[in-house]
């Protein structure tokens, strides 16, 4: 039902404005309701986070199995204070080493993708935080003075966007419950777009990333943070089966995720930004002794190649003038 409310337009903000499925425009019906004309379709925000998975099963599914290994491994906190010093610190000291990890990233993805965007431009930016799970890469950037938007699947008030509430004002500007591939804006809205330990979910990067960039403005960059990498596509597989098999005994999950590439090599990176028309940045953290000293011990024993993590940063090519059609 349209009705003719009016004021609730966000021209300067990053409030949905595209339909995800027929990229039509959407027209605020009230401060919670955005309405495709095209299509007769109502997406409403509950509980401070915009809707826009209603009557897409497919990821109901993975988002089922995701919740019931993270509770078993007992993400999360009733805590607004653990919220607030992520990724720094693991108040709940369940999982300290993926926390330093993520730290690890965080700081270098701050020095060598933000920093110098932030030297050049005066004001924020307008940043996508893609897989925002608790939100705390959000609450991150939005106390640094930008605007984000928050996506994720999952809605779960510990470990997914229902968590947003725990940071006050450095929560993101807008949450989102969407699809990677069918983001609510239209082309060329945001100044970075960042797969926050999350590209690897996606079942075909290329579709997801040519999604990401629809929404990028031209100058803008999709960033990578926290994605296993391999030297061989062999020890990624074989990473992925042990994952499934564990999963399994330990949590009777099925493997929904095998549909997903599940981590990255260097090839096919480098085959992405062929075909997506992007130059790659890699940077390669330094994780720590133990981390760093992983490979070796794993080849004298004769284990597979542990996973490695980079921070990856990807600009359409300069020389390439048909993106300008993108959209
Ligand atoms: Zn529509």
């Amino acid at each position: 039902m349209l009705t003719q409310t009016r004021a609730v337009a966000d021209p300067d903000g990053l409030r949905p404005s595209a339909c995800p499925r027929c990229r039509a425009a959407l027209v605020p019906e009230t401060a919670d309701a955005l309405a495709c004309v095209a299509e007769r379709a109502v997406f409403r925000r509950h509980a401070g986070i915009w809707r826009f998975l209603d009557g897409e099963t497919d990821h109901a599914a993975f988002t089922a199995q995701y919740r019931t290994v993270r509770r078993a491994e007992a993400w999360g906190s009733g805590s607004a204070d653990y919220y607030q010093r992520l990724p720094f610190t693991d108040l709940s000291g369940r999982h300290p080493d993926i926390w330093r990890i993520r730290a690890v990233t965080y700081r270098h993805f701050l020095r060598w993708v933000l920093a110098p965007r932030e030297r050049e431009r005066h004001g924020g930016l307008r940043i996508l935080d893609l897989g925002a799970g608790n939100g705390w890469l959000s609450a991150r950037l939005t106390g640094r003075g930008h605007q984000v938007a928050a996506v994720d699947l999952d809605d779960d008030p510990r470990d997914g966007l229902g968590a947003v509430v725990h940071y006050g004002d450095q929560a993101p500007a807008e949450s989102v419950q969407a699809s990677f591939d069918h983001l609510p804006w239209p082309r060329a809205v945001f100044d970075l777009a960042i797969f926050n330990g999350s590209l690897h979910y996606s079942p075909d990067y290329a579709q997801t990333l040519q999604e990401a960039l629809r929404v990028l403005k031209r100058a803008g960059e999709v960033v990578v943070l926290d994605t296993p990498f391999y030297a061989r596509e062999a020890s990624g597989r074989a990473m992925v089966g042990e994952r499934n098999r564990r999963h399994g005994q330990q949590y009777g999950v099925v493997a929904e995720t095998t549909r997903n590439e599940a981590f990255l090599t260097d090839a096919r990176l480098q085959e992405l930004g062929s075909l997506l028309d992007l130059t790659w940045r890699v940077r390669r953290p330094y994780y720590g002794l133990r981390w760093a000293l992983r490979p070796l011990q794993n080849r004298l024993l004769g284990r597979r190649e542990p996973a490695r993590f980079r921070v990856v940063a990807g600009a359409l090519d300069a020389t390439t003038s048909q993106r300008g059609a993108r959209g």
